[in-house]
């Protein structure tokens, strides 16, 4: 989650735009086709105008079989970097796991958010056409209508756990961030170490500016993509691999980091049920 600039340019012609546009529903294909099989579940976060085109924010959700409890919320956050397609790619690879592994899911709605930048993710930058990182205007009054759109998103669903997945592309390793709940910590820490089944942790002192500790960053930005200032302290994690890893591993990692979270705050539950 480094604030390098990124090549961001000017606006991209029509035809370029054109094509982009096809580019994002091209993303998106694998999600419409889970809605139609009825693996997942689709919604609409609401629209947006970006250099005369329509843009829309969507939301997939998955829900897992009853446990008899009550349901987990959790929020998965992708490309809210235009320039960072793993996380996307990672969500629908952990949404078709529900097909052959059904139980890893029982209890849990997750929703997923594959592309919460879409001019970005068309124009193959960080930023948002209009040159911002909406990961650093988060819960400060902007104007930016996909954070407006996401904010409302994440104040109405009051998830118990939220997700935000990137990559850096100043990191050879696996690390994160953690925030909100203090059991965080305690879920990151098996999702990289799942992930190093794919991709080694970075066990730098210091990685993007802030003091780490075995891939665990307890700091962060400010802005970033968190829940709200009030309401329930969901557990809050971002996810980063090394984006100049090959693409399928930093998928596969993720995917692998996803499955521990589901795991370990499942584990977590039941030990507090028990209380
Ligand atoms: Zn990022």
């Amino acid at each position: 989650m480094n604030s390098k600039p990124s090549s961001l340019s000017g606006s991209p012609s029509a035809a370029a735009a054109f094509l982009a546009g096809r580019c994002c529903e091209q993303m998106l294909r694998p999600f419409w086709e889970a809605v139609e099989t009825g693996l997942l579940e689709s919604g609409s976060l609401g629209g947006f105008l970006a250099g005369g085109r329509g843009y829309e924010l969507h939301r997939f959700t998955l829900r897992g079989p009853s446990d008899g409890n009550s349901v987990v919320r959790l929020g998965i956050f992708a490309t809210i970097h235009g320039d960072e397609p793993q996380g996307a790619q990672a969500l629908i690879e952990l949404a078709r796991l529900a097909r052959r592994h059904p139980d890893l899911f029982r209890g849990y709605e997750l929703h997923l958010y594959p592309l919460c930048n879409p001019t970005g993710y068309e124009d193959s930058t960080r930023h948002s056409r209009r040159g911002e990182d909406l990961n650093r205007h988060f819960w400060r009054g902007s104007s930016e209508p996909e954070v407006a759109l996401l904010e409302q998103e994440i104040a109405s669903r009051r998830f118990h756990g939220i997700i935000a997945l990137h990559a850096d592309d100043t990191s050879d390793g696996v690390y994160g961030f953690v925030r909100g709940a203090t059991i965080s910590q305690e879920l990151l820490a098996p999702a990289l170490d799942a992930a190093s089944a794919r991709l080694p942790v970075n066990r730098e002192p210091v990685i993007d500016g802030f003091r780490a500790q075995g891939g665990i960053i307890v700091e962060g930005y400010d802005g970033i993509l968190s829940a709200g200032p009030s309401g329930p302290r969901p557990f809050e994690v971002v996810f980063e691999t090394p984006a100049h890893a090959a693409l399928d591993l930093q998928v596969q990692a993720t995917v692998l980091a996803m499955e521990a979270i589901l795991r370990r705050y499942r584990a977590m539950l039941s030990v507090a049920n028990d209380i």
